[in-house]
């Protein structure tokens, strides 16, 4: 399913023009067209979803398998030292297309992309009982 007023539907069903490195029956893998690094890439499925929580089964399935695909392609044409797989979820994520896609940044030793947090710690005992209340939900 697809939704008329998204553009990463009309990117990733090509009624939109994009520069593509990848199709399949469930994804479109095409450039950033603001990149982090050249090569940044986006995996889009084309089935329309908001993020992970809505996610098919047979899309998340795949996901990964393309991701690896895209990577080891990067690795070799790219040359780079590295690549980071993100996914943001939610505005307070940092996403911005609210059509579920996974960015792929080529990354080099000492390059300037700067993806950073600062580091929090637990108290005694809360680590497992935040454990503990996640797998309840699951
Ligand atoms: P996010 O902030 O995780 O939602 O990422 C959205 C990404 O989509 C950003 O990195 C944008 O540069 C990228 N983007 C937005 N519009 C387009 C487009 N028309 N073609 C390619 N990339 C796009
Ligand atoms: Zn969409």
């Amino acid at each position: 399913m697809t939704d008329s007023n998204c553009i990463f539907c009309k990117i990733a069903n090509g009624d939109i023009p994009s520069a593509t490195i990848y199709e399949d029956d469930l994804f479109r893998v095409i450039l950033d067209i603001s990149p982090a690094m050249k090569g940044h890439a986006l995996i889009l499925p084309k089935n329309h979803c908001h993020d992970l929580t809505d996610i098919e089964e047979a899309t998340a399935a795949k996901a990964l398998l393309v991701a690896s695909k895209v990577e080891k392609a990067m690795m070799k044409v790219l040359s780079c030292d590295g690549v980071n797989l993100l996914q943001n979820t939610g505005a307070a994520a940092g996403q911005s297309v609210f059509h579920l896609h996974f960015h792929l940044i080529p990354r080099y030793e000492n390059d300037s992309v700067t993806i950073p947090w600062t580091t929090l710690s637990y108290a005694d005992g809360e680590a497992n009982e935040l454990a503990a209340k996640l797998k309840a939900a699951l």
